[in-house]
């Protein structure tokens, strides 16, 4: 019988072949500005796509249940050395299958069910996993919640001091989803050394900008750092563990096999791939650019009448309040998905509205950095974003949004071949 195992996709299962050709298409075609998406490079798909996929690596290098692990270790070692040399970390796992599942691993590694911790709320910026009510995160432990000021819209660090004192958590979480300004590690460890809480920092959306050094970096002052590798990384879907000596073997035993099976080697490969990319001179020049994109994206949003949650940002996102034009977050969304823009609608800080409804768009620029846009093309994409967002009902102006923004996605393709 003949091995259909070499037999190509577009053969096997045109259905999802066609998908495929589809979503490249699409991913060409329209511009995405989600915070948290990125485009990776041909090399780690190569990688992602490989006969590493095929192998089953329970445990660590050097210390695995399986035979024929020789070649996965050393993939795996290079994964973790590149890691720690990147971000100055005494330890890494690079198992976690995802952001979340990191989180996860770092709150069982270092905390009791019932016990406390402090984070940033889910409606001002933190994540599902900092303690949200329907996440395993807020049914396992005790979720104590910080959030920023209503006036600066910037965290409130004597709430989060006063918060800790009452509370004295087990540890305190920072890092957030959606939150443009920068974080006051030295005043939360501080903090944290006050109360004798544990410190750890949820990097996922600000990993690469803290790889590349355009961003202060939470390692000198966290006993944990987690990461999604998929975000400004620009690597593959997945997440990682950064932790002091001390922890070490206790966030290795979490991870598996405390929560995990077998490893994602296929994906693991790709991470290695990713750091390394990550320590060349370029990337560091992509970093710097998505800042430098995100300013000028953020000032020419201004000049067109959006308001800027906190009034700017530091990072590589904005919060956009699209309130005073009349609009919600769905309609914006919707408005600027119909000009071939994808971003995602998000809720501000003390919004009125449900989530599925919000008050707010997050716009983020590491995918049209990775295309290689510069502030030239953020002045355009913010005119267009404005003008659109206030006169969406006007037909031919949208004709000319949306005709100036595939003008630059075809200028800027994303993936030759
Ligand atoms: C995206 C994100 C996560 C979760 O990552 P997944 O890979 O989607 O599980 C966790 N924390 C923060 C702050 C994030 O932004």
């Amino acid at each position: 019988m003949a091995n259909d195992i070499n037999t190509p996709l577009s053969q096997v299962d045109p259905e999802i072949f066609s998908i495929l050709q589809r979503e490249f298409k699409r991913q060409n075609e329209k511009i995405m500005m989600s915070a948290s998406e990125n485009y990776i490079s041909r090399a780690q798909l190569e990688a992602q796509g490989s006969v590493l996929t095929n192998k089953y690596a329970e445990g660590y290098s050097g210390k695995r249940y399986y035979g024929g692990c020789e070649f996965i270790d050393e993939a795996e070692s290079l994964a973790v050395k590149r890691a720690c040399e990147l971000y100055g970390a005494d330890h890494a796992n690079v198992q976690p299958h995802c952001g979340s599942a990191a989180n996860m691993a770092a709150y069982y590694a270092v905390m009791k069910p019932g016990d406390t911790f402090m984070a940033m709320s889910l409606d001002q910026g933190g994540h599902l996993t900092h303690g949200h009510k329907v996440n395993f995160s807020g049914s396992l432990y005790n979720a104590v919640h910080y959030g920023v000021d209503r006036e600066t819209e910037v965290i409130d660090m004597d709430e989060v001091e006063r918060l800790a004192e009452e509370s004295r958590p087990r540890l305190i979480l920072t890092g957030a989803t959606v939150y443009p300004r920068l974080w006051d590690w030295e005043r939360f460890r501080a903090i944290a050394d006050k109360v004798g809480a544990i410190l750890m920092c949820d990097m996922a959306h600000i990993a690469g900008l803290i790889a590349a050094g355009v961003h202060p970096s939470p390692i000198p002052y966290c006993d944990i750092v987690t990461a999604t590798t998929h975000k400004t990384l620009r690597g593959p879907r997945g997440g990682i563990i950064l932790c002091r000596e001390y922890l070490a073997k206790d966030i290795d035993r979490a991870v598996f096999p405390g929560l995990q099976g077998g490893p994602l080697e296929h994906i693991i490969a790709a991470k290695a791939v990713c750091f390394r990319e990550a320590m060349e001179d370029k990337y560091k020049e992509y970093q710097k650019q998505v800042v430098k994109n995100a300013k000028a994206l953020a000032a020419a949003l201004e000049k067109g009448g959006v308001r800027l949650v906190s009034g700017g940002t530091d990072n590589h996102l904005m919060l956009c309040d699209v309130t005073p034009l009349g609009i919600t977050g769905k309609q914006a969304q919707e408005i600027l998905n119909d000009i071939n823009i994808v971003v995602n609608k998000n809720q501000i800080p003390f919004d009125k509205e449900k989530p599925f409804i919000s008050s707010g768009v997050r716009i983020g620029t590491p995918c049209v950095t990775t295309r290689g846009m510069k502030e030239k093309e953020m002045k355009v994409l913010g005119e267009v974003i404005s003008s659109a967002l206030k006169q969406y009902t006007v037909v031919d102006l949208m004709n000319i949004c949306r005709s100036k923004v595939d003008a630059l996605a075809g200028e800027f393709p994303v993936y030759t071949e």
